[in-house]
């Protein structure tokens, strides 16, 4: 019997090496890294660049705590990285993952009000949005099914819908007006909860793992950013999926112009080499308070050894991020070419190496197959079988049904892998739904 409390309903494999995109198991299958995790690893697996970068810095110094001490891997990482991000003067708080940068985001978002003397609490998020697990951020998240066990802590939190083209929340506005009318909607939102008790309105620029990977029309991010400025309401932008090359670009934010206030960064910052994630934010929101009047901190904040992994992964991304928007529309076409004509195949879409397929029991009515069926948990099994591992996600359509396959394989997987990866995927789907 295992000791550890497992994730996985079923034993998981037993992970013995990894290298750029393929992971073997104790048993000697081979499994093609279609999602690299949670959408984690973008350099790739077994990278010695980083691993060396790591343990010459746990060698040197491995662990202060960050009010005591800074460290040349701490500033040398910040000073390279704020160069990249689309924000003027930019201060970064580097902390230990997603779920953590999104608290840090939040609390910072109130504490920079409270500063200049507004009591401003309210956060304002999407439905079908995803920004961790810990309280804070499960509050802002938009995945019912995660929130509700744990409803009665969630609160402050008022809900807009996400641009989902795929299923518009505005139909009579599709296509050209949809922006507009989320714009209405977000200001409709602060205004009746009144301008001065709004704190922030978080979103991810690409909606992510609950909606699978959907970019929003031309003109969104302008208008929701611009009613966010006139009302004083601090934007972030949760890059933590989207950051670091996923898209194309190093933030999704740049495909729009938009310029967060405030950004929460992890899994492809350290590419899964460290538990990384940082928060980044104005020179405007830092200089608001004194950067010790920021009552926030954790033990492993501003971690030496993570900074040098986060820097390490910089250094190999720059020769990779380049490439990653022709690698998209590589996979893009393959799985268009596997799964355009499929029944139960109602959207393909993404940017860059972020892409989803979302099944439909009815193509054209658009609706999604039930729940109790478990079509993605069966497909996500069936490619792992077959040594394919993709992220599964259910929910889509409206929190409970609706199932997508997400892929975000590293940023390393070669054109081959790419199309063995749409042509493995579609034959999970299609054995699963074979039933058609
Ligand atoms: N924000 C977004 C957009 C995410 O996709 C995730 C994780 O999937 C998180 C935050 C939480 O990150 P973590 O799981 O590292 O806590």
């Amino acid at each position: 019997m295992s000791s550890v409390y497992a994730r996985s309903a079923h034993p998981p494999p037993r992970a013995v090496r990894a290298r750029g995109s393929l992971i073997w198991d104790a048993t000697g299958r081979e499994y093609l890294d279609g999602s690299g995790g949670a959408i984690v690893v973008g350099v790739g697996h077994g990278a010695t660049e980083v691993t060396e970068a790591v343990t010459r810095q746990l060698a040197s110094v491995g662990y202060v705590h960050g009010s005591m001490f800074t460290t040349e891997a701490v500033e040398s990482y910040t000073a390279d990285l704020a160069a990249l991000l689309p924000m003027t003067d930019a201060r970064i708080y580097p902390v230990s993952g997603g779920s953590e940068a999104v608290e840090t985001a939040l609390k910072l978002a109130r504490s920079f009000h409270l500063a200049r003397g507004e009591d401003r609490s309210i956060v304002i998020a999407r439905t079908g949005s995803y920004h961790g697990n810990s309280r804070g951020a499960l509050a802002v998240s938009g995945r019912p099914g995660l929130r509700e066990p744990y409803s009665p802590w969630l609160s402050g939190t008022e809900f807009i819908p996400a641009p989902y083209e795929y299923r518009c929340p505005f139909p009579a506005a599709h296509p050209s007006g949809c922006a507009a009318e989320h714009a209405r909607r977000l200001a409709e939102t602060i205004d009746r909860c009144g301008a001065d008790r709004v704190a922030a309105f978080i979103a991810e620029p690409v909606c992510g793992a609950t909606l699978g990977a959907c970019v929003p029309g031309p003109d969104y991010w302008s208008r929701m950013a611009a009613v966010c400025r006139d009302r004083g309401v601090l934007l972030i932008a949760d890059e933590v999926m989207t950051g670091f090359g996923r898209t194309g670009r190093w933030f999704a934010s740049e495909h729009f112009g938009l310029r967060p206030d405030i950004m929460t960064l992890g899994k492809g910052a350290a590419s899964g080499y460290w538990p990384l994630g940082l928060v980044a934010c104005t020179g405007v929101v830092h200089d608001a308070q004194p950067a010790n009047r920021f009552v926030h901190g954790f033990t492993y904040s501003h971690h030496p050894a993570g900074a040098a992994a986060g820097h390490a992964v910089l250094r190999l991304l720059r020769g990779l991020v380049p490439a990653v928007s022709a690698k998209g529309e590589r996979l893009a076409r393959a799985l268009t070419t596997e799964l355009a004509d499929h029944p139960h195949v109602g959207d393909i879409r993404g940017i860059g190496l972020l892409r989803a397929v979302e099944l439909v029991a009815d193509r054209s009515t658009r609706s999604p197959f039930p729940r109790h069926r478990r079509v993605i948990e069966r497909i996500t099994a069936m490619a792992s079988s077959e040594g394919m591992l993709i992220y599964g996600s259910a929910g889509c359509a409206d929190g409970t049904d609706g199932d997508l396959v997400l892929l975000g394989p590293p940023l390393v997987t070669s054109e081959a892998q790419l199309d063995a990866m749409a042509a493995k995927t579609a034959r999970a789907i299609n054995t699963v739904l074979a039933d058609r």
